[in-house]
């Protein structure tokens, strides 16, 4: 008896399965042939989606494969311009030509989001494979805000980012991660705020754990929504939010990060009125990296 499953509307033979009856004598009956014939649709069901798992396994290897490489590649031109926009920036510093230093200084900014951008194509795909490079040590939590509050600053005119707060103890994990998830948080935070003028930062310490919350006072988000954001690749869609550049991998990176270190990563929202994004990080190792 062959297995067989039509596909396309085609049928198309995988194997083949035999019943064979010897000394017994015994012949097969028709219920016999009915429980083959389910028996070996039941097969071909099992075999053809075993298949189609490998192939969507093979796929997602080679889209993996492209986003790595890609990353790669782009990386390295954009080290070569952050050079020479540094020089440019002595050069002009040197001169005294404070309207063109202003613009160098925006077109590094740009840069720096770039960069950033590509460290998430980078990352997601490693994170998914576990392979996502973890450090882990004690740092200050107050000198990765500052730090990362000042490089989005650079790219916004129209707002003032205020840190209020500070974090009494160093924090553990991965200070390059933490960053990352800061420099994501507050490029949302200025990106879905367009016509607002300010993003506020607040440091909270907890009893084991010190919490950030990064507020704007933008477009917020829809209740139904809330829950799917953290997803991978997924962004809000209605014919507003199509006008904002991205990838919808940020958050979803941004949650595996905190994930990782034993935090969590929240969402309060309201539409038209803005959202507060708050994430925490232990002070004491928590997970196993
Ligand atoms: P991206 O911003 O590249 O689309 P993210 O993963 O960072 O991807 O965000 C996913 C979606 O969540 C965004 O497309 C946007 O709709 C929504 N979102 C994220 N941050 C904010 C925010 N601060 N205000 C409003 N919507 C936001």
């Amino acid at each position: 008896m062959l297995i067989q499953r039509k596909c396309n509307g085609q049928g198309k033979a995988i194997g083949a399965i035999s019943f064979v009856s010897a000394e017994s004598g015994r012949h097969y009956t028709q219920i016999d042939l009915t429980m083959a014939e389910e028996l070996a649709s039941r097969a071909a069901l099992a075999i053809e989606n075993a298949h189609l798992y490998s192939e969507a396994q093979n796929a997602i290897k080679i889209r993996d494969d492209f986003i790595s490489i890609a990353s790669h590649e782009l990386r390295t031109p954009i080290t070569s311009l952050k050079m020479y926009t540094q020089i440019l920036q002595k050069q002009v510093a040197r001169m005294g030509a404070e309207s063109i230093g202003r613009s160098l200084a925006k077109m590094d900014a740009q840069l720096n989001k770039l960069t950033a951008l590509i460290g998430d194509l980078l990352n997601i795909s490693k994170i998914e494979s576990g392979q996502l490079p973890f450090q882990e040590e004690m740092f200050d939590l107050n000198e990765v805000v500052k730090e990362t509050v000042e490089q989005a600053q650079l790219s916004t005119i129209k707002h003032t980012i205020e840190v209020e707060g500070r974090i009494p103890l160093h924090v553990w994990g991965d200070k390059e991660r933490i960053g990352q998830v800061m420099t994501n948080l507050l490029n949302n935070a200025v990106k879905y705020s367009p016509y607002a003028n300010k993003v506020v930062v607040h440091l909270q310490s907890e009893e084991d754990v010190a919490a950030v919350s990064i507020q704007d006072f933008g477009i917020g988000i829809d209740k139904e929504q809330l829950s799917k954001i953290f997803e991978r690749f997924y962004r809000v869609s209605d014919p507003e939010e199509k006008t904002y550049p991205g990838l919808g991998i940020g958050l979803y990176l941004s949650n595996e990060i905190i994930k990782r270190h034993g935090g969590n990563l929240t969402v309060a929202s309201e539409k038209g009125r803005g959202s507060i994004f708050r994430f925490t990080s232990p002070y004491q190792r928590r997970t196993q990296p």
